[in-house]
């Protein structure tokens, strides 16, 4: 049986289901999460809706956050993870749930996926999580409702940088075609997602800015946690300094080291078509796309650098070799 087929299935014969989504939730993470919990709950499923962390301000427009949480009492007879490529990703809030003994849908589509679930409907080629969704929604009988297709663009948007990422298929433009025919404010949607940001963020722009390094065609940024903590900014991955950093156009990897709070080192890494970050990251223990991607390691700022740039150059070299 095809895996969307057997996703149906188990949906149609649990009553409760707790879905979750990746720890620094973005537009697709949250999208997909409540896009997906909402035609659920229309069906008269009860649904967790789980996550370690809260809904960012800039996405609370998103209909439906209110009920996120990082933790449930309805005892879900299923587990469905969404835009998380392993398990670590989904954090604390999934972890008692993936080892309960209930069947476990993953559904992403991340090149890095593992492949954790009971069922796995991974699609390297959708350019977001929520342009699978619909798909399975239809096969469930859910009608998309305007709040539903409000979620599922969001995702889109927020992956395809607003449609301009070569991972945009003719199947991306049908999905948003048709999220477009429920009356959803397209241009709503991008300027919450792209022109909202709190001012700190631009602050910790000027902080990485102001400190930039450049080797072959790397270019890259250093954030520690006391120089957060100056700004007032809380743990966030998602700011979006690594895409204006490869906006250079010397560069053609991009890379944001940013200090979190407990000590670790959060890296997010941008490439230009042709290059691919997923492997990298992938190499240390993180996921993502080839050309986006991250991941999360222990030490020093400087330790970090010193490992991380030279795997950077690496696959630089390793392209204008091929070439
Ligand atoms: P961003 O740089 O926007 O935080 O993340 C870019 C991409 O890399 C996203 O697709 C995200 O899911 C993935 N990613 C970021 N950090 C991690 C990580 O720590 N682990 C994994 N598996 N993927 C990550
Ligand atoms: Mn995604």
């Amino acid at each position: 049986m095809p895996p969307t087929e057997e996703a149906v299935k188990l949906i149609e014969a649990s009553e409760r289901i707790a879905i979750a989504t990746h720890i620094s939730p973005d537009p697709d993470a949250l999208g997909s999460l409540l896009g997906l919990g909402l035609g659920l709950q229309s069906l008269g499923k009860q649904v967790a809706f789980l996550c370690d962390d809260p809904v960012p301000t800039k996405l609370r427009f998103l209909p439906g956050g209110d009920a996120v949480a990082s933790s449930t009492d309805i005892q879900p007879e299923l587990f469905i993870g969404v835009d998380a490529s392993d398990v670590e990703r989904l954090g604390e809030s999934s972890t008692a749930w993936l080892s309960a003994g209930i069947p476990i849908i993953n559904i992403d589509h991340h090149i890095t996926n593992v492949n954790f679930g009971t069922i796995n409907l991974v699609d390297p080629q959708a350019a977001a999580t929520t342009e699978m969704l619909p798909a399975v929604l239809d096969a469930l009988g859910v009608i998309i409702t305007k709040d539903i297709a409000t979620c599922l663009a969001a995702g889109l948007v927020g992956d395809t940088r607003s449609f301009g990422t070569s991972s945009v298929t003719p199947h991306t433009m049908h999905v948003a075609a048709r999220l477009l025919e429920t009356g959803i404010d397209l241009a709503a949607i991008i300027e919450a997602v792209f022109s909202r940001r709190s001012l700190s963020v631009l602050q910790l722009w000027g902080l990485g800015l102001s400190n930039l390094h450049m080797d072959d065609s790397v270019i890259w940024t250093t954030i520690s946690a006391a120089k957060r903590r100056e700004i007032g900014l809380r743990d966030i991955s998602d700011t979006g300094l690594s895409n204006i950093l490869i906006s250079a156009a010397e560069a053609n990897i991009s890379a944001v080291l940013t200090e979190k709070s407990d000590g670790k080192i959060d890296i997010s890494l941008r490439a230009r078509p042709d290059y691919d970050v997923a492997s990298v990251a992938l190499s240390l223990g993180g996921g993502g796309h080839p050309q986006a991607a991250g991941c999360l390691i222990e030490g020093s700022l400087e330790a970090v650098v010193e490992r991380l740039i030279p795997l950077l150059k690496a696959q630089i070299a390793s392209v204008t070799e091929k070439g």
